[in-house]
């Protein structure tokens, strides 16, 4: 397995849009098990195909603190969305920045599983949040755009700066 490197705010592959998964083979399934590996040593509780280059609709999650329920969802859709939860997100592309973020507590989505094969989840709280996230992701949408224009320039030329250091670093 191989691990990925993540894009990182604001780079602008990560405003785009992922196209449908049209084949579910080896080679995607290779790639299922190289975000997993990605996500987990991170470490992280979701990723999407998005973060690391790849504009398919795929992600993985795990919010289990042991490795113990990992989920891989293709082509997602949101069925049924209800209550609010209220939760401070991070994310492995916004890397050291924690905001509240309001979103739908219980969702029910359908998807393809590693094996093609059709799916559904329904689920609440943490696993639900998460993966709305990552559906985000996968339509160009950070949880940053849920901030303030103000915040999220600050957290912008943060990350921008710290970049230049570590590049001037590695000269
Ligand atoms: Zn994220």
């Amino acid at each position: 397995m191989t691990k990925l490197m993540i894009l990182e705010f604001p780079d602008p592959r990560l405003r785009i849009k992922a196209a449908p998964v049209e084949h579910v083979d080896d080679k995607l399934r290779r790639l299922i098990d190289d975000m997993f590996e990605t996500m987990y040593e991170a470490p992280g509780i979701g990723l999407a195909a998005t973060q690391v280059d790849v504009h398919q609709r795929l992600l993985v999650t795990d919010v289990s603190s042991d490795r113990s329920a990992p989920h891989v969802l293709i082509n997602p859709i949101i069925l049924e969305k209800d209550g609010v939860a209220v939760t401070e997100e991070g994310c492995l592309s916004v890397p050291g920045y924690y905001e509240e973020v309001e979103r739908a507590n219980h969702i029910r989505v359908s998807f393809l599983d590693r094996d093609g094969e059709s799916s559904e989840l329904d689920v609440e709280g943490l696993l639900a949040v998460c993966i709305q996230h990552e559906i985000d992701h996968l339509d160009g949408k950070l949880f940053v755009d849920y901030l303030s224009e103000a915040k999220r320039g600050r957290i912008r030329k943060k990350l921008e700066k710290e970049r230049r250091h570590q590049a001037s670093a590695a000269l």
